[in-house]
């Protein structure tokens, strides 16, 4: 049995892994840091599976800005990642996201709208003219009352920011292992390492779980349940004939099913539905598509002719209490910190929680408070609330 001493593990490499760790070494170039990952491809990774969405537009203060914070590093990734020369290319176009609201829902929406506006976001709200002049395609705006637009937001090459990440926290020191970390390791109320399946110890005071949808798995070694669960959704990619001479911005209907074009002539749709089910399911279910065609159909019916190209399934790490980030060590285990529960809104939050974590860490006062996803909250039953959860 092999047994190594680092200064912080992470357990999992997707986003808020490799981004931890980049900050981390960053913040501290002399810190010993390893990432253990189980499976180095990202097959089943949320952060490969997901619809790479950075948006503005939610209703917790800090959500906003966590994003605002993100936008900017999404900016100036490609060049801040830069690694012997080279930069990674990550796409972030920034298309914009359209909200389309009922009527009951639009206090909220407003409420939202006026908060963004204060912390001085360029978010625009829309009147029905202003959706039909804007997109014509949009015939059935029947039971819409009101739309707030996004300009700002957008989408980017997720895979490539990972690697951005990896590549650069790995040349200023960082390792990074394929291993299943399968037992954490406890003395006295604080964390002391972690075992792997490959029978290794790695001791450390400082462990953090990023470990994703498989978080509860991990946890559970030390007695841990969190409010949270794996669960399924679906993306459709779709070919249209179309003619349209701008790209749609993503479009999310009052029902959360939505849409938005993609190069290659492409068009992308899902939706978070009750029946998705809870578990390690990663079957593709084309069938689904019908209905959600129909849903198109029914707003754009120009889409009537669509060819199903390919899809996908991945998992949201749904925080059934709030929807929302648990961040922050663990109450009853000192030195275990925690980067979990991001439903469908993570990989946005990987820049912001990474330098969070960090900073809890290492004992420096945090850039951007977010004491609010606080893991305390679960054992004082205060959840925090969230609107612009799809
Ligand atoms: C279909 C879909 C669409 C989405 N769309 C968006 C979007 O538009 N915008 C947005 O911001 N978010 C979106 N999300 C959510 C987002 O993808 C996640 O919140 C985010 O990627 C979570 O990152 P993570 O690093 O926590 O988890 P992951 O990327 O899943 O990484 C966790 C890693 O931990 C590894 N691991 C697990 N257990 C162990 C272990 N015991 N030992 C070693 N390694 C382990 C796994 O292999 C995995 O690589 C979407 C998700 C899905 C599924």
């Amino acid at each position: 049995m092999k047994s190594s001493n680092y200064d912080v593990i992470i357990i999992g490499g997707g986003i808020m892994g490799t981004s931890t760790a980049y900050n981390l070494i960053a913040e501290d170039p002399s810190l010993r840091v390893i990432v253990i990952e189980r499976d180095l491809s990202y097959e089943k990774s949320s952060t490969a599976l997901s619809m790479v969405n950075a948006r503005i537009q939610f209703s917790l203060k800090e959500n906003v800005l966590i994003s605002q914070y993100a936008f900017d590093v999404l900016e100036n990734f490609e060049e801040k990642m830069v690694v012997d020369g080279k930069k990674p290319a990550i796409f972030y176009r920034r298309e914009g996201n359209l909200f389309l609201y009922h009527e009951k829902s639009l206090p909220a929406a407003r409420r939202a709208f006026e908060m963004q506006n204060e912390l001085g976001c360029a978010i625009e709200w829309w009147s029905l003219k202003k959706i039909k002049d804007r997109y014509p395609i949009y015939e059935n705006l029947d039971e819409i009352a009101g739309a707030s637009f996004g300009p700002e937001d957008g989408h980017f090459d997720a895979y490539s920011v990972l690697m951005g990440y990896r590549a650069k926290a790995k040349s200023m020191g960082v390792e990074f292992v394929q291993d299943d970390v399968v037992e954490l390791i406890t003395s006295e109320g604080a964390i002391s390492g972690i075992k792997t399946a490959f029978n290794e110890i790695y001791s450390s005071s400082h462990v953090v779980n990023c470990t994703g949808a498989w978080a509860n798995l991990i946890l559970k070694t030390v007695g841990i349940k969190l409010p949270m669960e794996p669960v399924k959704r679906q993306v459709f990619a779709v070919k249209h004939k179309v003619r349209l001479d701008y790209p749609l911005p993503l479009t999310i209907l009052p029902s959360s099913f939505y849409f938005r074009t993609e190069t290659g002539g492409l068009l992308l749709l899902g939706k978070s539905m009750e029946e998705d089910p809870v578990g390690f399911d990663f079957t593709w279910e084309d069938e689904r598509f019908e209905y959600l065609w129909g849903e198109l159909y029914e707003f754009a019916p120009v889409f009537e002719a669509l060819k199903l190209v390919k899809g996908w399934a991945g998992l949201y790490a749904v925080n059934i209490m709030d929807a929302n980030a648990i961040l922050g060590e663990w109450p009853e285990i000192k030195g275990l910190y925690l980067a979990n529960g991001f439903s469908g809104h993570g990989l946005q939050q990987g820049p912001a929680v990474g330098r969070y974590i960090t900073e809890l860490i290492i004992g420096k006062s945090p850039a951007l408070d977010l004491s609010v996803f606080s893991p305390l909250r679960i054992f004082e039953k205060t959840p925090i609330k969230e609107d612009g959860i799809v």
